[in-house]
């Protein structure tokens, strides 16, 4: 049983990690501010509502919920064309807040520490699959930040011991089978969740970007990693640190890759209705494909990806939403208050 304290663990791959480390029977007390999370998403879980760059919140946090085995650390901006606008913003609300928590962990003796980093510290890498030796290029403030924290936590072992995972996401979807816990960002920019609320009549439109990429059918090829599996990789990674395991940086992803087409293919197939769809320009930024090389956090970790069929990934980010509307909650991106 490890106590784990969990940085956004109000957030969208943070709640389903909280729900993962309970069922395993570890302890997890959620630090979130709640600017984009929902407290609803942590219910009947220890929530330290707070700033985790603001070292007063974190000695609270530790001194009245530590000490703690292990730090797993969500809490950041996640928006790539909102890092190019506001590069510092990113810098400060991803890399020094960062580092304020890794200076904390360490100062607490805390041994364990798995940071929620991304595909996007790949940049636009010329082979796929993308190994986590691909050279670290990232096109954007939002991948840069990620970098930064990572070299921060490599650095921070060597001098200090801390062991640490930093798990490299490829595309997060899905959402807890049991249809109460799942994706709901505001704005909603992702495909998938977009794609369902097209089709379900709630959205304008979906605008596909991009339909001339070097890709077989010409829309971006992506790798979909089902959260309940992100989730379960962030409970094995903080097990196995605090029973000694070194750690390092690792891909999470499938190793399959599915373009945009195929995914909207699915969507129809599961809501049993066409998603309008539009032809839209490329999205700046947007590498045309990204498909991970998860063998070495397979290999170590023993980790299966049981729910990362398209189909399953589908068809439970389907039922979160259904029950979301039932509930009287707005579509995705829909204006507050529609
Ligand atoms: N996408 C799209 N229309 C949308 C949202 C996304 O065509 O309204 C495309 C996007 O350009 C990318 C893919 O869907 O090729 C996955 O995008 P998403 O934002 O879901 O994840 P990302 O790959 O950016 O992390």
């Amino acid at each position: 049983m490890a106590r784990v304290l969990v940085t956004g663990g109000a957030g969208y791959i943070g709640s389903h990690t909280c729900r993962a480390l309970r069922a395993a029977g570890h302890e997890p007390v959620v630090l979130d501010d709640l600017s984009s999370g929902h407290a609803a998403a942590v219910r009947g879980l220890p929530l330290a509502e707070g700033d985790v760059a603001d070292p007063e919140v974190l000695a609270s946090t530790f001194d009245r919920s530590g000490p703690f085995d292990a730090v797993v650390h969500f809490a950041a901006r996640i928006s790539v064309p909102e890092s190019v606008s506001d590069p510092l913003g990113y810098y400060r609300a991803n890399t020094a807040a960062a580092l304020t928590l890794v200076e904390a962990a360490v100062a607490r003796g805390v041994g364990a520490f798995v940071l929620s980093s991304t595909a996007a510290v790949y940049g636009h890498p010329r082979e796929q699959p993308i190994g986590e030796d691909a050279p670290l290029a990232p096109t954007s403030p939002y991948g840069a930040s990620k970098a930064m924290v990572e070299r921060i936590l490599a650095d921070a072992s060597r001098a200090h011991g801390l062991r640490y995972a930093a798990l490299r996401y490829f595309n997060a979807a899905g959402a807890d089978p049991a249809g109460d816990l799942g994706e709901e960002h505001d704005p909603e920019t992702h495909l998938i969740p977009l794609a369902l609320a097209a089709a379900a009549g709630r959205r304008p439109p979906l605008e596909l970007f991009g339909t001339d990429y070097p890709t077989p059918d010409g829309t971006c090829v992506r790798d979909y990693v089902h959260v309940c599996d992100l989730a379960r990789a962030h409970c094995l990674a903080v097990e196995a640190l605090v029973a000694g395991e070194p750690g390092g940086v690792f891909n999470l992803g499938t190793g399959r890759g599915h373009s945009n087409r195929e995914v909207l293919g699915v969507v129809e197939e599961i809501v049993g209705r066409p998603v309008p769809a539009v032809e839209a320009p490329r999205r700046p930024g947007d590498p045309p494909e990204l498909v991970a090389d998860p063998r070495r956090f397979r290999e170590r970790f023993g980790w299966e990806p049981g729910l990362s069929e398209l189909r399953t990934i589908v068809e439970t980010a389907w039922r979160f939403a259904r029950s979301r509307w039932a509930d009287g909650g707005a579509a995705p991106g829909a204006p507050t208050g529609a």
